[in-house]
């Protein structure tokens, strides 16, 4: 099975139709994965295989080298259109993610000030009130939330800790509209324990978009499995149901964009 494990502090650029010309920012060690989740789809691959043998890039390793990089870029004239906290796991897991926040912004607005600053987290800190600040000064908090069912998200999410649905939705709703949240949506069965992970169904998707229209984000994204997964067994949802998830999104009010 083939999984990512992606450089650190800074990977890339990876050029994209969608973000343009992205930076990568990588808060985890660069030889393995650091996650307060184990989602089965990950593309970095289960937790346990990845285990990191490396320390996380202090504060000061990452604001250097996104420094020398935004350098090299603005000499080879290709300059960044977002800088994208993802990499190895959960960015906000950093305990200077706040700082971190705050260097990448100085550095952005010194070196290419049209860029946004992206971070994608699977929400498990936005309890912290620095997190929350922080994600408050990005341009686009992309936040994590695959269900609000709580068996779903421990067969599928498999949370290290405990982890409370309803109250990721109150902290979700504290940001006023300041996220943007992301959903996986996948058919299939895992193969090791038969279970289905199909959360397609009316079952998911009502309770969902009821939540949706309380947390009332900027966005909605709402993709499918595109790469190898380290569970067997699991299928993309089908480009219908992607598109008529968006448009009942949508039609709530909210913009939304499928991903297939
Ligand atoms: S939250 Fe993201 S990085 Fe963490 S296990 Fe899930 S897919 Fe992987």
């Amino acid at each position: 099975m083939s999984t990512i494990i992606y450089p650190s502090p800074i990977f890339g650029p990876v050029h994209s139709r969608r973000l343009g010309i992205s930076l990568g920012i990588n808060l985890l060690p660069a030889d393995g994965k650091v996650c307060s989740f184990d989602c089965i789809y990950c593309e970095c691959g289960f937790n346990e295989d990845h285990r990191p043998t490396l320390p996380l890039p202090t504060r000061e390793e990452v604001a250097q080298a996104l420094e020398k990089k935004l350098q090299k870029m603005t000499t080879e004239g290709q300059l960044p259109d977002v800088l994208t906290f993802a990499g190895n796991g959960e960015p906000t897991c950093h305990p200077h993610f706040a700082e971190i926040i705050y260097d990448t912004i100085l550095l952005r607005d010194q070196y290419c000030p049209k860029a946004k600053v992206c971070v994608l987290s699977n929400s498990t800190m936005i309890h912290r009130q620095q997190v929350h600040d922080a994600l408050m000064k990005v341009d686009d908090n992309i936040l994590k939330l695959d269900t609000v069912d709580p068996d779903y998200i421990n067969k599928v999410d498999h949370p290290n800790g405990t982890y409370d649905v309803n109250a990721i939705i109150e902290h979700m709703k504290a940001f006023h509209g300041h996220l943007i949240i992301q959903t996986m949506f996948m058919r299939g069965t895992i193969q090791q324990s038969m279970e289905s992970v199909d959360n397609t169904g009316e079952e998911y998707v009502v309770p969902w978009l009821e939540v949706i229209k309380q947390v009332k984000p900027q966005q909605v994204m709402v993709y499918t499995i595109d790469r190898e997964t380290p569970a067997q067994g699991l299928e993309k949802a089908s480009r219908e149901q992607l598109d008529a998830i968006r448009d009942r999104v949508i039609a709530a009010g909210i913009p939304c964009s499928a991903s297939y």
